[in-house]
C-alpha cells in the first residue's frame, strides 16, 4: 500500500507548484548536501533585455538583431526567446531561414538569402569563424554576449543584461538552513558574467564555460561528497538533471527536455519554490521508502 503520509507529502508539494515524482525523489530531496544551480533561466530571470548592439561590419544594427532573431526563431533558448521578442518589438520582419540546425546551450546555424549565419555565444561563433573581437571593455562587463556571423565573417555583437531574480540570496539562505551546505553555480556562460551577476551571493563555488558534457562530469563529481540536486532549465541542462541524486526543472518556462529528465518539476516561474519543496520532503522524511 502506499503510505498515505507520502501521497500527502506529494499533494502538498504540488498545491505549491513543486511537482516531485515519486517517492524515492521526496525522500532524496530532503538528503541533499549540495545544490547544483544553472545560470540563465534559473538563478537569473532569463529574459534578458538588449543594452547595445554593435557591428562589426557592413550591417545596419537593426539588421544584426533581424538575422540573430531569424534563426533564433529554432531555439527555445531565453536568449533566443529574448531577441526574437526584441525585434518584434521593433516592428522588424523575419527571414524563413533553411538548413537550420541548433547546438543546444551554444547557439544556432542555418542559411538566409543563400548566406551561412552563425548565432550563438561569442566562443560558439569564433571557433567558427576564427576573429576573436569582442564589444567594448564597458559594454561587455557583466553581459551575456551573443554573436552573429555571416558567410564566415564576424558580423556584430548583441550585448544583453539578464539580472538575478529577485530574492535570490534570501532563497539561498533559506536553503542553506534547510541543511544544504554547499551552493554552486554551472553555467554555460563566460565567467565574468557569472561572477559580477552571483557578486554578493555567497555562493561555495563557480564553474563557467561549461558544456553540457561538462556540467554532468561536475554533479558525478560532487556526488562523491553527498546527495546532489542540480536545478536547470535548458535542454543543455538536462543530462546534468538526470544525472543528480535529483534533477530539479524549472518547468513554467523551460525546455520539455529537462522536464522529463528531472525527478522535480517547479511548476511555478520561480526557483523560491525549492524552499517549501524541501521543507515538505524534510517532513515526509522516512515515510516515504
Ligand atoms: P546557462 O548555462 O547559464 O543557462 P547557457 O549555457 O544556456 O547558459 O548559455 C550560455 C550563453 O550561450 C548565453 O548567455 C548566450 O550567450 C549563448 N547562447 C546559447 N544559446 C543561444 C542561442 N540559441 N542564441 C543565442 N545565444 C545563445
Ligand atoms: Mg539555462
Amino acid at each position: 500500500a502506499v503510505p498515505v503520509a507520502l501521497v500527502a507529502g506529494l499533494s502538498r508539494a504540488a498545491h505549491y507548484g513543486v511537482l516531485i515524482k515519486g517517492a524515492k525523489p521526496l525522500e532524496m530531496l530532503a538528503q541533499i548536501r549540495t545544490l547544483i544551480l544553472d545560470k540563465t533561466g534559473t538563478l537569473t530571470e532569463g529574459r534578458p533585455r538588449i543594452l547595445a548592439v554593435q557591428s562589426r561590419g557592413a550591417l545596419a544594427e537593426d539588421e544584426i538583431l533581424r538575422l540573430a532573431a531569424s534563426l533564433d526563431q529554432a531555439s527555445q533558448h531565453p536568449v533566443a526567446q529574448a531577441l526574437v521578442q526584441a525585434a518584434r518589438e521593433r516592428g522588424l520582419v523575419l527571414y524563413l531561414p533553411t538548413e537550420v540546425a541548433e547546438i543546444p546551450g551554444e547557439g544556432v546555424l542555418g542559411h538566409i538569402d543563400g548566406k551561412s549565419v552563425l548565432v550563438g555565444g561569442d566562443r560558439f561563433v569564433t571557433e567558427r569563424v576564427g576573429d576573436g573581437a569582442l564589444p567594448d571593455e564597458a559594454l561587455m562587463a557583466g553581459a551575456v554576449l551573443v554573436a552573429l556571423s555571416v558567410d564566415g565573417h564576424l558580423a556584430g555583437h548583441l550585448i544583453m543584461a539578464d539580472p538575478l531574480r529577485e530574492g535570490a540570496r534570501e532563497m539561498l539562505d533559506a536553503l542553506r538552513q534547510l541543511g544544504v551546505s554547499r551552493i554552486l553555480l554551472a553555467t554555460g556562460d563566460r565567467a565574468d558574467v557569472a561572477e559580477r551577476v552571483t557578486d554578493g551571493l555567497g555562493l561555495d563555488g563557480l564553474r563557467a564555460g561549461l558544456t553540457p558534457d561538462q556540467k554532468v562530469l561536475l554533479v558525478l563529481s560532487e556526488r562523491k561528497d553527498g546527495a546532489v540536486a542540480m536545478v536547470g532549465d535548458g535542454v543543455n541542462d538536462a543530462p546534468a538533471l538526470a544525472a543528480a541524486d535529483v534533477g530539479i526543472a524549472m518547468g513554467a518556462r523551460g525546455a520539455a527536455a529537462s522536464a522529463e529528465a528531472a525527478d522535480v518539476v517547479l511548476l511555478v516561474d520561480s526557483i523560491d519554490r525549492l524552499r517549501p519543496g524541501l521543507e515538505i520532503a524534510r517532513g515526509a522524511r522516512g515515510i516515504a521508502i
